[in-house]
């Protein structure tokens, strides 16, 4: 038997309880996993609560990610006693995820775990620490330097947020943050290396096609006006990373930015990202964050706390990293 965190559906209603389940309740797999840790991110807030449409079959285990150690492998690449990292695939969402004590899924989904981590480690830094890098790797790539200008990470204090701010500060970018909770956060932000904390109200206002040019880069985890007013206020030849919705799935924006600045939106997705770039991103973010980040922006609840926190994660309340402890 194993605890996991289920979610069931009542009238539409989406309920969570931990239960005992038989090790034969588990989906099908080659790689059979013993869960160290999860982490919270914002999917699994909108999983947990009903909030979004995250989940379609009941029960369902919650989880996009999970640390853990293998027990069992029918896959050449995985024996007994490895220790691996899963993030995304659709794990948690339509195949039973990591807030569990064990969990089997197919081998395609793990990567080993780099010698410079632990699980503990891997789940501060999760979906949104990895996306966050897949971010960064996207800036680089379309050659926005540190001398490119200022960047603007919008959602700053929630968890892609605040890792986008450190990395970005730890290689030299001037990194302007902007929040809704500036009262709250300005001082955590500044200590992991934002030059700037912005107001988000500031980025809420209705923009023109056009407006002044500020930002050399963008990582967006809001998307909607804020994204949009960020774009109208690019500079030329910049780029801007986007990955989230937190504000909003709408764009209301027009083509100006890119049509008279050259201005690029670039779409990250860590879910389906093949392995090799996921090893890569893994490898750098490891490298880059330093261990205050986790002391300062992360914390770690239990199992039985996680309807608690995925209230509040949807809400806009959860500052930094959360890892779930199994
Ligand atoms: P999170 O920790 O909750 O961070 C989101 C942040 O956005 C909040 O901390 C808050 O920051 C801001 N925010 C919240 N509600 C808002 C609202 N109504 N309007 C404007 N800003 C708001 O979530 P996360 O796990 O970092 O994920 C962030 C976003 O990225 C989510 O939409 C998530 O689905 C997406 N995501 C996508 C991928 C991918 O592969 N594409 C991977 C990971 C995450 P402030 O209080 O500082 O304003």
């Amino acid at each position: 038997m194993f605890k996991a965190l289920v979610l069931t559906q009542e009238d539409r209603v989406t309920l969570a309880n931990i239960c005992q389940l038989p090790e034969t309740d588990l989906p099908e797999g080659e790689v059979l996993v013993d869960v160290a840790c999860s982490s919270l991110n914002y999917k699994d807030g909108l999983a947990v609560t009903g909030a979004g449409r995250i989940i379609r079959n009941f029960p369902m285990v919650p989880g996009i990610d999970f640390a853990g150690v293998v027990s069992e492998s029918a896959d050449p690449r995985y024996k007994a006693g490895d220790k691996v990292i899963l993030t995304g695939w659709g794990v948690g969402e339509n195949h039973w995820g990591g807030m569990a004590e064990k969990a089997r899924v197919n081998a395609d989904w793990l990567v080993p775990m780099p010698e410079t981590c632990d699980a503990d480690k891997a789940m501060m830094i999760g979906t949104a620490g990895l996306t966050a890098m897949l971010c960064v790797q996207a800036l680089q790539n379309a050659n926005i330097k540190p001398e490119s200008g200022d960047i603007l990470v919008t959602g700053a204090s929630g968890g892609v947020g605040s890792v986008a701010v450190t990395l970005l500060s730890r290689l030299g970018y001037k990194v302007v943050a902007s929040t809704g909770r500036a009262e709250e956060n300005a001082d955590l932000l500044r200590s992991l290396g934002a030059s700037e904390v912005m107001e988000r109200s500031e980025l809420e206002q209705d923009a023109r096609p056009l407006e002044k040019q500020r930002w050399a880069g963008i990582v967006d985890t809001v998307g909607n006006k804020v994204l949009a007013t960020a774009l109208a206020q690019m500079q030329y030849g910049g780029a801007a990373a986007i990955c989230g919705l937190a504000g909003g799935f709408a764009l209301p924006t027009t083509v100006m930015p890119f049509i008279l600045r050259g201005v690029s939106l670039l779409g990250v997705d860590s879910v389906s990202c093949p392995f090799e770039k996921r090893q890569a991103a893994w490898e750098q973010v490891l490298e880059l964050l330093p261990d205050s980040y986790y002391q300062q922006a992360g914390q770690t609840i239990s199992l039985d706390q996680v309807p608690e926190f995925a209230d509040k994660i949807v809400k806009g309340k959860v500052t930094g990293r959360v890892l779930v402890k199994l």
